[in-house]
């Protein structure tokens, strides 16, 4: 039976040592809840760091927490504490989160973070395909682990694998800067689907993805070597039961069995009717937006200070990263910030900020939820934010506001909350009055929207959508109409050429043969290139075609006394072995002093474009332009070209990077059926990548093998991924 190995960097658990007996306690966290289903189906199992290091435990004990995880269907990766260091609290800390939530201030990028990072995926990598049986899935989870989808990959080709990052994606604009940038994407593109919290994210990888690696993307599908990459969003959601049958039985409890905490909160409300608690919950981390708050408070108390004794924040701070320098600036700046406005405000009966430097158990944490009016949340960066959330569902009367920053991920699922600018303090502060202040009916109204959102699109809906889409991945091969060119096809298409008494190639130039270069004038045949046309032309009874766009001088240039067939300019001319060059077609080209002007205009407007003019057509090129404004440029060229050529023989074609315009009667399939009209063949192969070969391939006799190079639509049999491939294809012939 098929499983799914789910890979995170710490397992969904906690290691105690106690009188050398090993307790695991399970975690209680979002992810350990949404990835319980898929754990426990079928054999499932959980890889990742047990939060031990080798130098922590001996090997005795190693095993025996070995054996102690596998109870609980997880797979220990044994990392040393240096690892540790360097790749977790290192890269992962100090490079990528930083980076990824735009502090690139606080971003170090340290070669030997970089080294331990590579090295600590590779053991995760080990274990996992220590694990993969045939027809298994693999989700991957979050910024540790970027490289390990393609370490997979390299393996075991044929699994499915998912990966979610949990954190946001930065734009390409801070992406660009991070020096192993090609790693990173190529890392993550080893997955079947990618998945992101919001569309922003996804839009900002795909950006990146296209100016880093170049590669063509269609909405949300990338196409890579010979696979196709889905992107898409999945915003990830809570326990809502949990957080809501808590906040109910809560208010329930009887004054005795109330807690502390509860007690104390009470208290507040004992000395004013009109008492309001503002709440916020995070990690002390940079990212949160904390001493924003704090600011944007103190300017709240003082623009409007009929509310001065009326309203306490009750900021609760989760120790986070304390080893780390930022975190511990950030720590000082806090603590000083909130003596500073304490000091300042306080009264003998009120202190404005309640500040809690810890983490709480659960029943704590649902206190704070159920007695706060509003919750104040305002990261600079957050990818999700389940704590706005959390605060939703345990509104059981549908009474508070949400105060949320439009910068975490959560916002964009959350209308209904009061959405402010965390670098504003002016909006805060109104926005925090205008929630004070809020009718009852409109808090309910916005809270119930909040609500029915939230319960619906729950943990385990967000891990079940996920799982469906990486499963529909494995169908992607459907849109591809041809078939990999698999090796016992491929056999017997060698086999068949042995046998074939008379046999004819056509073989296109860029694309095909050579692999594409900014400037086609770079891409002329290498020595191998000329070995293997040579060879392959000496054989018996071989008509060797190379069939191009190209124009006739470049090839004369490039082929001359070669004993090819060479046909140019897409049909136009043909050159038979120790023959003439002869035209197929008799063409005009004075339509091209009122096109050229027209390309010129937008090579002006557009960096990185030119124009290659050919004997009997004008190309376009725009493989070195900016791919977002190409393809805006690409529109608006074809409608312009369109509606200018309407009364001439002309038609536009869009090629590799390229738009080219030339007569309508001339295309390769023309000239490829006048040399299967001249002589009879009983083994024809034709091999292409672009737009233009297809008209060859349609021409073909069914019989014949068509190839197509690369993942595109096509009229072609099969495939083949590069002309690296299509070179070791033709060479098996000889
Ligand atoms: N949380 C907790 N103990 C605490 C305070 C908070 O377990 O003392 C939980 C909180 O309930 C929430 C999570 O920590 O589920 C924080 O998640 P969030 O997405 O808001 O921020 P992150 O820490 O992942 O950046």
């Amino acid at each position: 039976m098929s499983k799914t190995i789910i890979v995170s960097n710490r397992l969904p658990l906690q290691i105690k040592i106690e009188d050398q007996t090993i307790k695991t306690i399970p975690s209680v966290g979002g992810l350990a809840t949404g990835m319980k289903s898929v754990h426990a189906e079928g054999n499932g199992i959980w890889i990742g760091w047990s939060g031990l290091t080798e130098e922590e435990i001996d090997e005795e004990t190693s095993i025996k927490v070995k054996n102690a995880v596998q109870k609980e269907k997880c797979v220990a990766v044994s990392l040393t504490q240096e690892d540790v260091e360097d790749y977790y609290f290192g890269f992962s800390n100090r490079t990528l989160w930083p980076l990824f939530h735009y502090f690139t201030d606080y971003t170090e990028f340290e070669l030997q973070y970089w080294e331990a990072y590579k090295r600590v995926n590779q053991k995760f990598a080990d274990e996992v395909i220590n694990h993969i049986e045939e027809g298994d899935s693999v989700w991957v989870h979050d910024y540790q682990l970027l490289l390990l989808p393609k370490l997979i990959r390299d393996k075991k080709p044929h699994v499915t694998i998912g990966f979610f990052l949990h954190i946001p994606f930065p734009s390409y604009e801070i992406f660009r800067t991070f020096p192993w940038r090609e790693e990173i994407l190529e890392g993550m593109l080893g997955s079947n689907l990618l998945g992101f919290h919001t569309y922003d994210y996804e839009r900002h990888f795909l950006s990146s993805v296209k100016r880093i690696l170049r590669l063509d993307v269609k909405f949300n599908e990338i196409i890579y070597h010979d696979r196709i990459v889905k992107v898409d969003s999945f915003p990830m959601g809570i326990d809502y039961d949990k957080f809501h049958n808590a906040a109910s039985k809560n208010e329930k409890q009887q004054d005795k069995n109330r807690t502390e905490l509860q007690k104390r909160l009470d208290d507040h409300f004992q000395s004013d009717s009109d008492a309001k608690l503002i709440l916020s919950i995070d990690r002390l981390d940079y990212t949160k937006g904390i001493p924003n708050r704090i600011r944007a408070f103190e300017y709240f108390l003082n623009k409007y200070p009929e509310f001065r004794e009326k309203v306490r924040l009750i900021m609760l701070a989760v120790p986070s990263r304390s080893n780390v320098p930022q975190y511990q600036k950030l720590k000082r700046d806090t603590d000083e910030l909130v003596g500073r406005i304490n000091g300042q405000f306080a009264t003998v009966s009120w202190t404005p900020i309640w500040y809690f430097y810890r983490s709480m158990p659960f029943e704590n944490l649902i206190d704070l939820y159920t007695s706060a009016h509003i919750g104040l949340i305002t990261p600079v960066r957050d990818g999700m934010n389940l704590v706005a959330k959390e605060f939703v569902a345990t509104r059981t009367e549908q009474d508070g506001v949400l105060i949320l920053s439009e910068m975490a991920g959560a916002s964009k699922e959350m209308n209904e909350a009061l959405l402010i600018n965390p670098n504003n303090f002016e909006q805060i502060a109104d926005t925090i009055k205008q929630a004070l202040e809020m009718p009852m009916d409109e808090q309910q109204k916005r809270m119930k929207l909040l609500q029915k959102r939230i319960q619906r699109y729950t943990v385990e809906k967000w891990a079940e959508e996920f799982l469906k889409s990486m499963e529909a991945t494995k169908n992607n091969d459907d849109i591809i109409m041809a078939t990999r060119l698999k090796k016992d096809q491929e056999d017997k298409l060698l086999e068949e050429y042995q046998k074939a008494a008379s046999r004819l190639m056509l073989l296109d130039y860029d694309g095909t043969l050579v692999g594409f270069k900014d400037d086609p004038k770079d891409a002329s045949p290498d020595a191998e290139l000329y070995d293997l046309l040579d060879s392959l032309s000496s054989h018996h009874n071989t008509d060797l075609v190379i069939i191009s766009g190209r124009d006739r001088e470049t090839f004369e240039n490039w082929y001359h006394n070669k004993p090819y067939t060479l046909i140019t300019d897409h049909g136009v001319w043909i050159k038979h072995k120790d023959k003439d060059w002869t035209a197929l077609e008799r063409l005009k080209n004075d339509w091209m002093e009122n096109i050229q002007p027209v390309l010129q205009t937008f090579v002006d407007r557009t960096p990185g474009t030119f124009i290659e003019k050919k004997r009997y057509s004008l190309a376009w090129h725009y493989r070195k332009a900016d791919p977002e404004l190409s393809q805006i440029r690409v529109l608006e060229l074809t409608t312009v070209l369109t509606s200018l050529i309407s009364n001439n023989d002309l038609s536009v074609l869009e090629g590799n990077k390229v738009i080219e315009i030339k007569s309508t009667n001339v295309n390769k399939g023309r000239a490829a059926s006048r040399l299967l009209g001249e002589k009879e063949y009983d083994f024809m192969l034709a091999i292409g990548d672009d737009w233009t070969d297809e008209y060859m391939f349609e021409e073909m006799p069914d019989e014949a093998a068509t190839i197509k190079v690369g993942i595109k639509k096509t009229a072609a049999k099969y495939y083949v991924k590069d002309s690296k491939e299509v070179r070791e294809l033709l060479s098996k012939f000889n």
